[in-house]
């Protein structure tokens, strides 16, 4: 196996080993807990374990990280597999925590046999108050000192079930006075009744995590195993369990930081109290960080990559800005996706001297004129957006306005001739006139004009939905605050619009730039109707 170039600390590290033999062959896992949804942070998870593999040639399993019986469920396992596919990167194996649930116990027994484990009656309260605090060393469990053979009589016998739940546990006799909290003879097993969702009710006592991953991380031969920052305390545990099982060769926990953005939040609890209490609309809603949400929103996964590639692989946490998740977003679809017209608030236009109707021609892509070109309806109906034009223009307004000109995108020039009111003093209609020699692009028409405006055909456009998102989470400046201070509980807004009827036709998520709108999805909602659902915006206007 070959080094490789190094463009981050973790592959320094995987160099060294390899330049020092420790290693032939890269191997890591992607563990997630089964007991919710992934979100953007496991997607930087995944880049690191399945993405260093995949540069070193070497493997990566998913590994499900099962000893929680009672928050995990196969309904989320099934949600996890569907989103790391989709995301594009490809498992070794599918290897679960629970596989070796009997492997665990014989290594629990060994460590009780070599008097380094012992069965302790203390109630979880009395355990958290012997532990001491960081400036002071915890006291040792009166139950400490049992045999050895006392030890294993009673660890059989919880695993019998003789015992009720929390009445003991086994821990690990490492240091009551270490300085290191995880290392003062942490809990290893506990004895919990409930059923989990592979193995049933077979157990009736489940191992912890931190004694459990390095042990599964053992089994599955993973020579690096990447983890968020916040293991980092828990790693002398980890190396812990590995030298007194005897694990050769050991594999490695290496430490990055968590991805953090602004306006939006990670953690499963929080993502779940939105989904439960009903401010969106599930775990995939389009406003959601989670990989469900962001593929419904119509996010290319490569843009997401890209996104986590460029924020890189550092050792220091760090809050990462919203507008620059968006900026790859964008980056992507305004390479890949095609352009088309649509309008949030239509305002009828009647173009007095237009008679019949004509087929233009649009690019639908202008950086890729490979792709061709498309037919586009025009006749005596236009609608144009509202916000184009206005009766009280401030100074350069640049678009529509009464007795002015504007272009009206890869069509005509049109001259505003009357402005028709209606009772309440709204604008009703626009009366214009189209100026025939200036049809896009060979205008003779000598007709200057600053304004291009997106519109849509009358006679053929279609009524659309168009829905607009807002943020979740509010600003910095109420960092710090509860989440449920922090919530935007207005974040979606509804538009009844106009769209060309070339984007009815097309398949349900089809990603567009509504020129001059934003990067849209195409779908359909529950009444068959047309909707675009917004991606990102067209701009960085997020800040204003
Ligand atoms: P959360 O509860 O915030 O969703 P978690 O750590 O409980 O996160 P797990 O399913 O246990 O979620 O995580 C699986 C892997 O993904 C772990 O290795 C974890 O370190 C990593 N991970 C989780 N959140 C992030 C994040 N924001 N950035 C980078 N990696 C993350
Ligand atoms: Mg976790």
């Amino acid at each position: 196996m070959n080094k490789i170039e190094a463009t981050n600390f973790i592959e320094q590290i995987i160099n060294e080993d390899i330049e020092n033999g420790k290693i032939s062959a890269v191997q890591t896992r992607f563990p997630p807990e089964p007991n919710g949804y992934l979100h953007i942070g496991h997607i930087k998870s995944m880049l690191v374990n399945f993405g260093t593999a995949k540069k070193y040639e070497g493997k990566c399993n998913l590994f499900f990280d099962d000893t929680n019986p009672s928050k995990e469920k196969t309904e989320f396992v099934d949600a996890i597999r569907k989103d790391i596919e989709w995301v594009g990167y490809q498992w070794a194996k599918e290897v679960y925590a629970s596989d070796f649930f009997d492997i665990i116990y014989e290594y629990a027994e060994k460590l009780i046999q070599d008097g380094k484990a012992f069965v302790c009656d203390l109630s979880p309260e009395e355990i958290s108050a012997f532990r001491g605090t960081l400036t002071e060393a915890g006291k040792e469990s009166p139950y400490r000192n049992r045999s050895v053979e006392e030890n294993l009589t009673l660890f059989r016998e919880m695993k019998a079930g003789k015992y009720p739940d929390g009445s003991k546990c086994l821990r690990a006799k490492i240091d009551m006075a270490s300085p290191n909290m995880n290392m003062r003879d942490p809990v290893i097993y506990r004895i919990l009744r409930a059923t989990h969702h592979r193995t049933g009710d077979k157990w009736c006592i489940y191992p912890m995590y931190d004694y459990a991953h390095p042990i599964c991380d053992y089994l599955q031969g993973v020579t690096h195993s990447l983890c968020t920052l916040e293991f980092e305390d828990h790693r002398p545990l980890y190396d812990w369990v590995g030298i007194n099982l005897g694990f050769e060769p050991k594999p490695r926990q290496i430490e990055f930081a968590r991805l953090a953005v602004t306006n939006t939040v990670m953690s499963k609890r929080y993502l779940k109290k939105l989904v439960e209490e009903g401010h969106v609309h599930g775990w995939d809603d389009p406003r959601m960080p989670t990989v469900a949400g962001l593929r419904n929103r119509g996010v290319p996964p490569e843009a997401l990559l890209d996104f986590c590639t460029k924020i890189g692989i550092v050792k220091a946490n760090s809050e990462c800005q919203l507008s620059y998740l968006e900026a790859c977003i964008r980056d992507n679809l305004n390479e890949n996706a095609e352009r088309a017209m649509a309008v949030l608030e239509p305002l009828k236009v009647t173009l007095t001297n237009y008679e019949g109707e004509e087929e233009l021609e649009t690019a639908l892509h202008p950086l890729k004129s490979e792709l061709g070109v498309r037919k586009v309806k025009f006749s005596k109906t236009v609608y144009i957006d509202r916000s184009d034009f206005s009766l009280n223009p401030p100074p350069k307004y640049q678009r529509l306005k009464a007795d002015g000109y504007v272009r009206l995108k890869n069509a005509y020039i049109i001259h505003c001739d009357e402005v028709v009111l209606g009772d309440n003093g709204e604008v009703q209609e626009l009366k214009c006139s189209y100026v025939p020699e200036s049809r896009s692009p060979f205008d003779t028409s000598g007709i200057k004009v600053k304004g291009t405006i997106q519109w849509v055909d009358g006679n053929t456009g279609v009524d659309v939905e168009i829905r607009r998102y807002g943020v979740l989470l509010k600003d910095a400046e109420y960092a710090g605050q509860d989440f449920g201070e922090r919530m935007n509980l207005d974040s979606e807004y509804i538009y009844h619009g106009k769209a060309e009827p070339y984007l009815a036709a097309c398949e349900d998520g089809k990603q567009f730039q509504l020129m001059r709108v934003g990067y849209y999805k195409k779908c359909t909602n529950a009444s068959g109707g047309l909707v675009l659902s917004e991606i990102v915006s067209l701009k960085d206007n997020f800040n204003k």
